[in-house]
């Protein structure tokens, strides 16, 4: 064994660029839903990696299969093909309504393929005019310029010069104001499904269905975000598949991996026609080691038994959240779906959703936050019942705190 130099939560305020600022502990070990620190200290992890440890922390099946690739093959480039990433495609466009599958290495690659794609198609099948591109105001699709652009939160969009143009917002679940901005002009139409990082908003029952509609109407393309809501995360594969609604391209991340980082854009053979050798490309994407992860959390994912499980547990976490708050008073309303559940904070606690998380950190339980008044939980897709029965008590503790 080689000696390791020790390091402590001090040292990144020295060595790291100051764009985060992580927990004062430092998680070392994870099994299963529970995490440990420096310290041996014991977390229920309702975090899950934001949403991305779909099958908790060292899943057997996910170890298998980065060990068994490990010994075989690593990285090619796009130079060359690789088995596990044909198998992965096979696999994604046999379960979806996709013919064809692009791999990238994150959300914001996933997406960024998928803006640049509906741009190229607009621009062959109906020409130059055909540019706008249509999103959601609380939108988030990642931190590339162009993402960060079509995401619809400006404090993260400004201060970095010049964005990529033609892109404008309309709010969500305002079909309304969808209607009188597109037209035949608008490239593609880009959302979340159920959006995340805006503060867990739900669509209301017609608009998805609705945006569909005035997609087809002007010919522009629908692009669902499911980043966050994709790979079982909502109790279907993705989460298109329960909203009667089909899309014409999708940016699958997060739990696609499952904590090995990849990304997909999945799309039509028609529309992926024109992403033509050279227009776009990735050094890593379709890297054999995270295909072979990915291809073994599908395998584990896309089974009855594990999404059913989900929606049972959806039911379970926000019995519990209910049950809490009946006592302290916290919430406002407890939603979302599936295991990405949010609970909005009520006006005596307006902009206090940190407080919560730091306060369940200190009581040994990790949750997120979706913006500052929601409390996010987005555990994984098989978090045992034990452990979310032990989670919320120390949930409950911490929300104890903060209330009292
Ligand atoms: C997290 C997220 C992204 C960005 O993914 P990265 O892997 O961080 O680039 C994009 N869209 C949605 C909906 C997300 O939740």
């Amino acid at each position: 064994m080689t000696d390791k130099m020790s390091v402590s939560r001090e040292m990144f305020n020295d060595v790291m660029v100051p764009n985060y600022n992580p927990a004062a502990m430092i998680p070392v070990k994870g099994e299963g839903s529970r995490l440990w620190d420096q310290e041996g200290r014991e977390y229920i992890d309702f975090a899950g990696g934001i949403a991305v440890n779909c099958l908790g922390h060292c899943h057997p099946a996910m170890v298998k299969a980065i060990q068994e690739q490990s010994q075989k093959l690593w990285h090619l480039s796009n130079v060359f093909t690789n088995e596990p990433a044909i198998r992965l495609a096979k696999k994604l466009t046999d379960a979806t309504f996709a013919d064809r599958v692009y791999f990238a290495n994150s959300g914001a690659e996933a997406n960024e393929a998928a803006l640049k794609l509906a741009r190229r198609w607009a621009l062959e099948e109906h020409g130059e005019h055909k540019k706008q591109i249509i999103a959601f105001s609380k939108g988030f699709h990642g931190r590339t310029f162009f993402t960060v652009t079509v995401g619809g939160q400006p404090a993260y969009s400004d201060g970095f010069g010049p964005k990529p143009g033609a892109v404008e917002h309309v709010p969500y679940n305002d079909l309304e104001a969808l209607k009188s901005l597109i037209s035949d002009n608008t490239c593609a139409v880009m959302m979340e499904p159920l959006q995340g990082e805006g503060g867990v908003i739900t669509p209301d029952a017609d608009f998805v269905k609705g945006v569909r509609e005035l997609c087809d109407q002007h010919n522009a393309l629908l692009i669902f975000d499911e980043v966050q809501t994709g790979f079982g995360r909502t109790g279907s594969l993705y989460a298109y598949q329960q909203l009667g609604v089909t899309p014409d391209i999708l940016a699958s991340a997060k739990s696609l991996g499952g904590g090995f980082p990849i990304g997909a854009m999945l799309t039509t053979d028609a529309i992926a026609q024109h992403l033509k050798p050279g227009t776009h490309g990735s050094t890593y994407g379709g890297n054999p080691l995270a295909c072979a992860v990915a291809e073994a959390v599908f395998d584990v994912v896309n089974t009855d038994d594990v999404l059913a499980g989900v929606k049972h547990r959806e039911a379970l976490v926000k019995e519990h959240l209910q049950r809490i708050n009946d006592k302290y008073h916290v919430f406002d309303e407890i939603r979302g779906k599936g295991m990405l559940i949010g609970a909005a904070l009520n006006e005596k606690f307006e902009g206090r959703a940190r407080d919560f998380l730091q306060a369940g950190n200190a009581e040994g339980v990790m949750v997120l936050v979706a913006g500052p008044n929601v409390v996010r939980f987005t555990p994984s897709l098989i978090i045992p019942e034990t452990d979310i029965v032990e989670g919320m008590k120390r949930f409950e503790q911490a929300v104890a705190k903060v209330a009292g």
